[in-house]
């Protein structure tokens, strides 16, 4: 178990407690004295991701939490909100009951998943995983957000407009 702030191996539990399902775990680095938790869980059984190339690799919980935190990087979420949102998509791969699933499938599920909690964590997300094959897809995909306005909580970010997107992919407005 890395400290998630510096790297180092070792820490020290300094709490745990049981949860449905596993157990949560407070730890503090030995090295730079930071403060985590951990979760352990029951997997009920493995789970390999097919890659685009054909390749399989077993089904990492950290891999997705990673890539599912960069594409929220900076956005208002409440605290938890992330990790809640990758039990969400483990369980439902468990659920499944398959010991294999596609990269494509998961990618689905968090986009789905991405586009009720955050909009532009939703595009950030699909600009990398869907690889949208120019940019009429994808401002085809913002604009289907747009569309969905009304549905919205009032308190919700913005929108994603098209300038959002040039930003988003580096391009200059013409
Ligand atoms: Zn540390």
């Amino acid at each position: 178990m890395n400290c998630p702030y510096c790297g180092k191996q070792e820490s020290r539990v300094i709490d745990s407690r049981s949860l449905d399902g596993g157990v949560r775990r407070r730890r503090r680095c030995l090295a730079c004295n930071t403060r985590f938790t951990t979760h352990e869980r029951v997997q009920p059984h493995d789970i390999f991701v097919i890659k685009k190339d054909g390749r399989r690799e077993e089904f990492s919980r950290d891999k997705l939490l990673l890539g599912i935190r960069k594409a929220c990087e900076k956005r208002p979420l409440p605290t938890g909100a992330i990790d809640k949102f990758v039990d969400a998509v483990e369980a439902e791969l468990y659920k499944a009951g398959k010991s294999e699933v596609s990269s494509a499938h998961i990618g689905d599920l968090v986009m789905e998943g991405l586009k009720k909690l955050d909009h532009i964590a939703y595009i950030r997300f699909a600009s990398v995983y869907r690889e949208f094959a120019d940019i009429g897809d994808l401002k085809q995909e913002v604009d289907s957000l747009a569309v969905r306005r009304d549905l919205t909580p009032v308190n919700q970010l913005a929108l994603p407009s098209s300038l959002a997107v040039d930003t988003l992919l580096g391009r200059k407005r013409r």
